[in-house]
């Protein structure tokens, strides 16, 4: 099914200015931000706030000026294979979001319920935009996307989606401004959940998540990739329901399950500092699959150039990076241990992009890395509403 957006009258202003609120209704919590777009279609922050999920849009916004809001973005999980871009959003494109739903159960809901509450306080003629988390690693090839099942799968959508995307896609473009422009490298977003891209000039080639979030690295509750055949026994001989797995595979995995402790990387290590030895084991175990996850993509690329580290464990875990990056020398990996112990905002700061408080993002390789290492802040909302802007300036230009 082909869904394309509508023609419009593109982004609202208000005496030439323009604001873009953007949601983002996550199954831990909703983020909402508002930005001020400047004559260069640059958005600068102006409002933030922070509600449950499932919280009423109304009482989320409570606080925030309502005034001069030319649009709304919404961050949305899955596009499936009919969404490769950002979209203004129709009523064909919201049926579409809602679909998937089945494909992300935990967030096209709340998404669609987002979508409809904006439309409610601001009136349906808001133009309102949906970004994928998806969309970005629309440029796989099916040697990356095919799971190797019966092809039957392919026919009813059963293949690599990836996630992350929104950020995959700002991390790489602000460290190709950094850096330069490298053809090849890998970001790797470490927050609650984990995933790597792959990135050939500007494009992902592959990803580590898949058909759903749960593939691929070891996450915060989530199991990443496990033998599917444990899947078949739990269930054939030990009598478990497919709620009992959901729960399992989602909640009790990772980090929490190994270490019994939490899913929150930070406790895990302080654990694991005052000598437990579930806590260290879950660390070795998230980075050994880090680090394999890193040098299983270097195939594909044809060799690294750089490596970027990013979101809750990646920007501010120094002990992940340095065990990541040290069992990843012999690939000429090698970091700055000074620069990556450095505070958040020391280390050898990058000026340039002109964004919003670009500070913070800095390189930790050491003079004889052969591949170049960043830690890049990410910024979702911000990608979120340049992708508003963008799409609202074409289909008023078309
Ligand atoms: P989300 O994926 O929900 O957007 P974040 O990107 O904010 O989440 O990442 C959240 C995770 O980041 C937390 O669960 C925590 O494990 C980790 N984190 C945050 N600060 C630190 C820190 N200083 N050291 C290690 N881990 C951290």
């Amino acid at each position: 099914m082909a869904v394309e957006g509508v023609k419009g009258e593109g982004l609202r202003k208000t005496a030439g200015r323009a604001r873009v609120l953007v949601i983002n209704a996550g199954s831990s919590s909703v983020k909402v931000s508002l930005f001020e777009v400047g004559e260069d279609l640059l958005p600068s922050s102006v409002w933030e706030g922070n509600g449950e999920p499932g919280e009423p849009l109304e009482t989320v916004i409570a606080g925030m000026d309502r005034a001069g809001i030319g649009a709304v973005g919404h961050r949305i999980v899955h596009g499936g294979d009919v969404f490769r871009e950002s979209v203004r959003i129709t009523p064909e494109v919201r049926a579409a979001i809602a679909r998937f739903g089945e494909l992300a159960p935990e967030h096209n809901r709340l998404e669609v319920a987002m979508i409809e509450a904006a439309a409610r306080i601001f009136g349906p003629e808001m133009p309102q935009v949906a970004a994928f988390d998806t969309a970005f690693h629309g440029t796989l090839a099916p040697e990356a996307y095919v799971y190797p099942g019966p092809y039957e799968w392919l026919d009813r959508g059963i293949r690599r989606y990836g996630f992350h995307g929104i950020s995959h896609q700002y991390v790489s473009g602000r460290a190709a401004e950094i850096l330069g422009g490298p053809r090849r490298m890998i970001t790797c977003h470490l927050g609650n959940g984990c995933s790597l891209a792959a990135i050939r000039d500007g494009r992902s080639v592959d990803t580590t998540m898949g058909y759903t979030p749960l593939d691929g690295l070891m996450m915060g509750t989530r199991s990443g990739s496990v033998d599917p055949g444990i899947l078949i026994h739990l269930m054939r001989n030990r009598g478990h329901s497919v709620e009992d797995l959901d729960r399992m595979l989602n909640r009790e995995s990772g980090l929490k399950g190994v270490s019994g402790i939490s899913g929150d990387m930070r406790q895990v290590i302080a654990a694991m500092k005052r000598g437990d030895e579930r806590a260290r084991l879950a660390f070795d175990i998230y980075v050994g699959r880090l680090a394999s996850g890193i040098a299983g993509l270097v195939p594909e690329l044809g060799g690294l150039e750089a490596l970027v580290f990013t979101a809750g464990v990646g920007e501010n875990s120094a002990e992940v990076r340095a065990a990541a990056c040290g069992r990843l020398e012999w690939l000429g990996v090698k970091i700055d241990p000074a620069k990556n112990d450095g505070a958040k905002n020391d280390g050898a700061k990058i000026d340039g992009a002109k964004n919003d408080a670009p500070e913070g993002d800095r390189e930790i390789s050491g003079a004889d890395s052969r591949v170049r290492v960043l830690v890049v802040h990410t910024k979702e909302q911000w990608q979120i509403a340049k992708e508003c802007c963008r799409i609202l300036q074409t289909t008023r230009e078309r």
